[in-house]
């Protein structure tokens, strides 16, 4: 007879691999698909495009039929460098209650009862699939969902309803905000800057991006929001700049200057018309840049996009999901998941998982004993909702 482990085992192991975002997943997703294979489950690996040290997971359990339960979360964890850790962060210790460790709420919690699911659901007498889909690269963007999804649709019948484990203490999480960052790269030319006219100032110019930031927020902010964005908070689309470097000294045009600049957009406007409307903007002051000397420009990268996730009417995710937990209350999120792109899929998707969000990516990051056997209680409701 093989082992069958412990949600708690299971945590015990993933939490042991240091799966930050920058560094490999394979020794994680190795374990995962031995330790699935060991109960007969045919798991599937789904490489990164370009990075050969990552690959996520993808595995069906139940009837070969359409229509599974998807369970969804990620792998890789936010680094931990700088931060005060108390105890070893890639080991789970157990103090008053809490699990303490590194992606024990973000989000290995949620995968341990997932894995755990699947095994239990393998040896139930289901008569509507389950799947788990583990992602990589979900922090530093959400970039790894989309191929996952598209790899995942063309090997497994098709899921229906998706459920995405991040930390909502196991409530129902129907919405998020979208989000796509750029990194601009203003290329201006260097002159000394008692001839500033003959110049372009990289800095200066960034800065007409950087104010138009500003003249976007107030302009969203006195919109009047629909009946879905009104339930955010704020209930308005934001673009920030986060960071920024530039320049050499005080008295010469600076030659570059970068930012990253961000959009948070609420669910009922569009992204690609925002994304549209700012380059336009970095087309316009490119162009004054031109004007003075035409070898400058602005350089624009796509950092990351992540879709948002639009709260459905009568959604099937999310009627499973309060029918198991009895959570009826309305409630969006701030943060980005990879839901998102769950729903471009065609998924009904909602975001439940045990832990609380203001946990995640700190120093000491912990789950509660209570959030986790929540956890594995709904697990527990959801199999036997699938056993029919
Ligand atoms: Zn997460």
């Amino acid at each position: 007879m093989v082992e069958r482990l412990s949600p708690r085992a299971i945590l015990d192991k993933l939490v042991s691999f240091p799966t930050v975002s920058h560094d490999t997943n394979l020794p994680l997703i190795d374990w995962v698909e031995g330790y699935l294979a060991s109960h007969g489950i045919e798991a599937f690996r789904h490489p990164h495009e370009t990075d050969p040290a990552k690959a996520g997971l993808f595995a069906h359990v139940g009837p070969k039929v359409e229509g599974a339960v998807v369970l969804s979360g990620h792998t890789d964890v936010v680094p931990i460098e700088g931060q005060p850790w108390s105890t070893d962060p890639f080991e789970v210790v157990e103090k008053d209650g809490k699990l303490f460790g590194r992606g024990t709420c973000d989000m290995k919690g949620f995968d341990a009862l997932a894995i755990w699911a699947m095994v239990e659901g393998q040896y139930r007498d289901l008569t509507r699939p389950l799947q788990i889909a583990l992602s990589y690269d979900e922090e530093i963007g959400c970039t790894g969902a989309a191929p996952l999804i598209e790899a995942m649709t063309k090997v497994l019948p098709k899921g229906s309803a998706t459920i995405v484990g991040e930390p909502s203490m196991m409530g129902a999480v129907t919405g998020h905000k979208g989000g796509t960052g750029f990194m601009v790269h203003m290329r201006g030319f260097e002159v000394h800057s008692s001839l500033m006219h003959t110049g372009v100032n990289a800095i200066m110019y960034g800065a007409k991006l950087i104010e138009w930031a500003n003249e976007m927020n107030v302009e969203n902010r006195a919109k009047t929001p629909d009946a879905v964005d009104a339930t955010f908070e704020p209930p308005w689309t934001t673009v920030h700049v986060g960071v920024i470097e530039g320049g050499t000294a005080h008295n010469i045009t600076a030659l570059d200057c970068r930012f990253g600049l961000d959009f948070r957009f609420v669910p009922g406007e569009s992204s690609d018309d925002w994304v549209a409307r700012f380059k336009a903007k970095v087309a316009e002051v490119e162009a004054e840049m031109q004007a003075v000397v035409p070898e400058t420009r602005i350089d624009l990268e796509e950092m990351f996009y992540v879709p948002a996730l639009m709260p459905e009417e009568a959604g099937e995710a999310e009627a499973l999901v309060r029918r198991i937990t009895g959570d009826n209350a309305p409630r969006v999120v701030s943060y980005g998941t990879e839901g998102g792109h769950f729903q471009d899929g065609g998924y009904s998707t909602l975001i439940c998982g045990p832990g609380d969000i203001a946990q995640a990516h700190q120093p000491d990051e912990f789950l509660t004993v209570a959030q986790f056997e929540a956890g594995e209680r709904f697990m527990r409701d959801l199999l036997t909702e699938l056993a029919g």
